[in-house]
């Protein structure tokens, strides 16, 4: 066999702060509720969860800058700002002594949820696709190689809409830190190299409206600044 019956699609990728080379990505995967007060500001217990996760197309990563697409189908577009983890290596049952020699490099990306769907979601036990994989749902910043920022323990995470500071919150209150984090991960799944993780969100999520100026940054890693599009004309209910 020869060739392909349509086009391949581009393969994804991210940038790489300060290099004309890309991240070439394979899948993304989210963890759900991994800062206690988040955990508490969407009413579940911090104390007793094992970590979750959930994915996005590895094609719904952007650019965290210029304009990042209002997406259709939503009323309430919501921001969570998130350490990206980008992995250079893989497997599976990882200890957590071993798993930050996984890791290429560092971003920070926002886990942008359409919350109104989640909540329909959730309530009828229905997955969270729709709701948090849609297209464009993962902008990030360029990635900075952890030779740069080493494996950040602490720093601020935060997000301004507008210039209004609306979440804080500090990598050391992580409920499962990052090298937790991939261990448990390569329990359900082999990573393997082009692999992304965006590592929880602390508290202060809302919502994103239109023409927003969006800002955010993990301290000791980077910053993004990019500006929400226009709501699709006649597609939000
Ligand atoms: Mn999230």
């Amino acid at each position: 066999m020869t060739g392909f019956v349509i086009t391949p699609p581009a393969a994804p990728a991210l940038a790489v702060a300060g290099s004309d080379q890309t991240f070439p990505l394979r899948r993304v995967f989210c963890v759900g509720r991994n800062y206690a007060a988040h955990a508490r500001e969407m009413g579940a217990d911090p104390d007793r969860e094992p970590p979750f996760f959930f994915t996005k197309p590895a094609d719904a990563v952007v650019s965290a800058s210029g304009t990042v697409p209002y997406p259709s189908s939503t009323q309430d577009l919501h921001h969570e700002v998130e350490l990206v983890v980008a992995l250079k290596g893989g497997g599976a049952n990882v200890a957590p002594e071993q798993a930050l020699d996984l890791v290429w490099g560092y971003g920070v990306g926002v886990d942008l949820t359409r919350r109104d769907l989640q909540e329909v979601a959730k309530k009828t036990g229905r997955p969270w696709d729709m709701s948090k994989g849609f297209d464009a749902s993962g902008p990030c910043s360029p990635l900075q190689p952890a030779s740069a920022t080493g494996h950040p323990q602490e720093g601020r995470v935060w997000l301004e809409v507008n210039g209004q500071l609306k979440q804080e919150g500090n990598l050391n209150e992580m409920i499962w830190p990052v090298a937790d984090t991939i261990a448990y991960l390569s329990r359900f799944v082999t990573l393997q190299p082009g692999d992304v993780i965006f590592t929880g969100t602390p508290s202060g999520v809302g919502k994103l409206d239109p023409g927003d100026q969006v800002r955010g940054g993990v301290d000791g890693v980077t910053t993004f600044e990019f500006t929400m599009g226009q709501a699709p004309s006649g597609s939000n209910a």
